[in-house]
């Protein structure tokens, strides 16, 4: 087994019913393993790629209301769109367990950013496990359908794409699943009052279970501490040297303040070692020393970043030389030679408009050579950022994109009557997680925008159709089809 089995074995021992999701790294594959676990008839469960993480949490949490167990697997970036309902679950409450999977990507492996999902914890007022090990992690996904039912909000799993990876034999055992649905006596609070009750029922019982898992390990040795959570605390125990304490944190929303201080008391020097961000540190105070002294990087946590630490120890502050990656050291991710968008994305580039762009293939367009992009936010996010330019100009988008999220920016550039030209990459995939079939909307666009028009991107009059379309008033949309190479079946 690797992390990615233990996490859907973990899965199917909780007797999950439903189980959504948005492709994208680190968690694609996760959703395909619930396919090839060889998992027996019973074991199996709903499960779908959504449009976008806001839906799949809506029907996880929908599941939940009728007393079954649901989860969610989004990559870091899918958070953001998830955390409305999010939020607000946590004082409306929930029924049965709903645990969402966040595939955090220290190092940007193939992500837009390094956000740390952790954070929503705090935001949302969640539980957030943040396991070592996939055996670890088997053990979290268990525990957080239990603590959801006792708690009545969804709980947070951050996974990493090493702990994914890495090889683990787990003990399999079944989860008692005695669930009920969402106690419709929520509904005779107000919306103060349901705040209220989050606050002297569920966080202090948060609390208490952070403070008392036996998920966090505390093993004192000598005066010198490390804190850690999730893979790093895999690497700190591998390399650490035989007189350090270590309290190995796994439940990090809320924080087991009361242990954390009491380590930080036992110690003289203490290094908080953790990926993405300093969550963990920037919520104590003291003798701590971390990324915010620069003694160990943002983003990923290598085995030689620690060591390096621990010879710093002495020293009250390091200084980082951050130097920014640049895309010639690390090399360009090319658009594929045999593209067939290559040729539209060339006659949009000889038009020299303003062009915003989306996190699909066309992201790949951004960095030279081909520098086509001016833009490009978050998935689906083209359309509304050329509505704000200050001359008409182009939005690029792939279909995967449009339905995620960019359809509520036509929607609104119809409805606010803004200038643009919209070109969708009609591909019919999601050509950067893998190939999932995206949703056909060329027929609603087509309906809502008057000025809709198909086209073949290897067209050889595409710059003087794409002019004549910038000069005219309004909207106009392109839609633009072909087969992606990469996933052509036919
Ligand atoms: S994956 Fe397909 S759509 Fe994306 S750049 Fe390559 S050929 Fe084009």
């Amino acid at each position: 087994m690797n992390g990615l089995h233990a996490v859907v074995a973990a899965l199917a021992d909780s007797g999950v019913k439903m189980v959504t999701g948005v492709p994208g790294f680190p968690i694609t594959e996760l959703m395909e393993a619930l396919n090839d676990l060889g998992l027996k008839s019973e074991d199996l469960c709903k499960h779908e790629w959504s449009v976008n993480e806001k839906v799949a949490l809506e029907l996880a949490l929908g599941s939940s209301v009728c007393g079954e167990r649901s989860a969610v697997i989004t990559k870091h970036v899918g958070m953001n769109i998830l955390a409305d309902p999010l939020v607000t679950s946590a004082t409306h409450t929930t029924g049965a367990g709903v645990v969402i999977i966040a595939g955090d990507d220290p190092g940007v492996e193939k992500s837009q950013n390094e956000q740390d999902s952790r954070f929503y914890g705090m935001v949302a007022e969640v539980p957030v496990f943040d396991p070592s090990t996939p055996e670890t992690a088997y053990l979290c996904i268990k525990e957080a359908f239990l603590l959801s039912e006792k708690v009545r909000t969804p709980v947070i799993i951050r996974l990493t794409y090493r702990l994914l990876k890495k090889e683990c034999k787990i003990t399999r055992k079944k989860s008692a699943s005695n669930t009920a649905p969402l106690d419709k006596k929520i509904w005779q609070l107000t919306m103060r009052g349901k705040h209220q009750r989050f606050h002297r029922e569920s966080y202090p019982n948060m609390c208490g279970y952070a403070e008392n898992s036996k998920l966090n390990t505390y093993t004192k040795r000598g005066d010198m501490g490390v804190i850690s959570s999730g893979f790093p605390s895999f690497i700190v125990d591998s390399i650490m040297p035989p007189d350090f304490s270590h309290l190995s944190l796994t439940i990090v929303n809320p924080l087991p303040l009361e242990l954390i201080n009491r380590f930080i008391s036992e110690h003289e020097r203490i290094l908080v070692v953790e990926e993405t961000e300093p969550v963990i540190e920037k919520q104590l105070s003291g003798k701590v020393l971390g990324k915010l002294t620069g003694h160990m990087p943002y983003g990923i946590v290598t085995a030689g970043d620690v060591k390096k630490a621990f010879k710093n120890l002495d020293k009250e502050t390091v200084t980082s030389n951050i130097t920014p990656q640049t895309i010639e050291e690390r090399g360009a991710r090319l658009i594929c030679d045999d593209c067939p968008y290559l040729p539209l994305y060339n006659a949009i580039k000889e038009l020299n408009v303003p062009v915003a762009g989306d996190l699909g293939c066309s992201i790949m367009t951004a960095s030279p050579p081909l520098s086509l992009l001016d833009a490009a936010f978050s998935l689906g996010s083209s359309i509304g950022t050329a509505c704000g330019f200050n001359r008409k100009g182009i939005a690029i988008i792939g279909d995967f994109g449009l339905a995620h999220s960019g359809i509520c920016g036509l929607i609104n550039a119809v409805h606010n009557k803004h200038e643009l030209v919209v070109v969708v990459l009609q591909n019919e995939v999601a050509a950067m997680t893998g190939g999932q079939v995206a949703p056909d909307l060329a027929g609603l666009v087509s309906s809502y925008v008057k000025d809709t028009e198909t086209i073949d991107p290897k067209d050889i009059d595409l710059k003087k159709k794409l002019s004549t379309k910038l000069k005219k008033k309004g909207i106009s949309v392109i839609l633009a089809r072909a087969r992606c190479p990469r996933f052509d079946e036919s």
